[in-house]
């Protein structure tokens, strides 16, 4: 009984956005899915190929920051529901540039804030502002313990502190103008389509260029893996039943050392490239830490588990099988990204 028809999901053409994108075009031909994202470069529209031409879909170009612009878009699609993944999302570029991660990841979560707000604010009945946020927010655990949504904010990066911040803008707006808002807070995300700059691509993509795998510190840093298509799902729950006002804890339940991991992908590569075993692990290099490294991120999902009766389907290397398969099947896209060319496929496409 729902009557809403207009979401707009913001960062459609990233890694997680463009799951979400795909599982709402494809499951819910009733609404009207409309991708808003800069296209920077982790915004990729080949990643949506599969649905582009969806007569539910449309692309839209602008970037969060530009504040005129954005609340034109809003006048003109009166998106009813916002799920807003946009942003940067690179802790190492966090690093070395914090202020576009202030611009991107807070200001443009504050402009979206605002046209929604001035839009909706005699009728928020049934509208939605869904946030997607990260554990990191949270900031280091150590050997024992698990981030609850209770858990206060600690974050340690750049980015975590610009998610932490677009976090409290987005709760402030909810108490003090009434906008219907859930915030979900995720642990580290894996699957087909992320950008070769985050850990599990970028060793898949070395292992198979037989090229360096730079390890960070001891590498014993511990990280709570998720399957990407798992929290698409998650979301895709919490949008429909989520509660006004709550925040959701979403996770695995699956801690991995990085080193293991590393060279877990070492051995599911080594049996699927015909290598001799053990060969793929002689490329490990142990690299200078990351100032600011959390040690250890766990998230009690239990209260998404009970409230929404969510859980995780995918098996850790089940879902790194898959992962692995899919970038050995799509060296092309890998190729394009690492070279830029992909910024060009969008100039033919899209002109607005
Ligand atoms: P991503 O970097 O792959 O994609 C981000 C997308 O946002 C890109 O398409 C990019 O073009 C777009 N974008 C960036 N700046 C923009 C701007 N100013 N205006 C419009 N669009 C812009 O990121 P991801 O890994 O898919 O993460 C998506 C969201 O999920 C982020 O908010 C991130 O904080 C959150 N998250 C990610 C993880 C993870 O493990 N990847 C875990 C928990 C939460």
């Amino acid at each position: 009984t729902e009557s809403y028809k207009s979401i707009l999901i913001t960062g459609g053409a990233g890694f997680i956005g463009s799951h979400v994108v795909r599982h709402f075009v494809k499951k819910y031909p009733g609404y009207t899915i409309y991708n808003l994202d800069a296209l920077t470069y982790a915004g990729n529209l080949e990643n949506l190929k599969e649905i582009e031409d969806f007569p539910n879909y449309e692309f839209i170009k602008a970037d969060i920051t530009d504040e005129n612009k954005i609340s034109a878009l809003f006048e003109t699609y009166k998106f009813e529901k916002i799920i807003h993944l946009a942003a940067e999302s690179h802790v190492d570029r966090s690093i070395t540039d914090p202020l576009a991660f202030v611009k991107t990841n807070i200001i443009g979560t504050l402009n979206l804030l605002n046209a929604f707000k001035s839009l909706w604010e005699n009728d928020f009945e049934n509208k939605l502002f869904y946030h997607i946020s990260t554990d990191e927010v949270y900031g280091s655990l150590g050997e024992t313990g698990l981030f609850k949504e209770s858990t206060p904010y600690s974050p340690n990066s750049p980015y975590s502190a610009s998610k932490a911040s677009s976090d409290h803008f987005v709760r402030a707006y909810g108490e003090t103008y009434g906008v219907p808002y859930i915030i979900s807070n995720c642990s580290n995300n894996y699957g087909p389509f992320q950008f070769p700059e985050k850990m599990i691509p970028l060793m898949i993509n070395n292992i198979i260029q037989e090229k360096e795998l730079p390890v960070y510190g001891d590498g014993k840093y511990t990280r709570d893996w998720l399957y990407v298509e798992d929290h698409v799902e998650a979301i895709d729950l919490i949008l429909h039943k989520g509660k006004n006002k709550e925040t959701y804890n979403i996770g695995g339940v699956n801690e991995w050392k990085n080193i293991d991991v590393t060279n877990l992908l070492c051995e599911i590569l080594d049996q699927k490239l015909n290598r001799k075993a053990g060969t793929s692990a002689g490329l490990i290099q142990f690299v200078k830490d990351r100032p600011g490294h959390d040690r250890r991120y766990a998230i009690d999902a239990s209260k998404i588990q009970k409230d929404l009766n969510w859980k995780p389907k995918f098996d850790f290397k089940e879902g790194l099988e898959i992962t692995v398969d899919w970038y050995l099947e799509n060296e092309n896209w890998l190729k394009k990204i690492i070279s830029g060319d992909y910024r060009y496929y969008y100039r033919n496409q899209y002109t607005r």
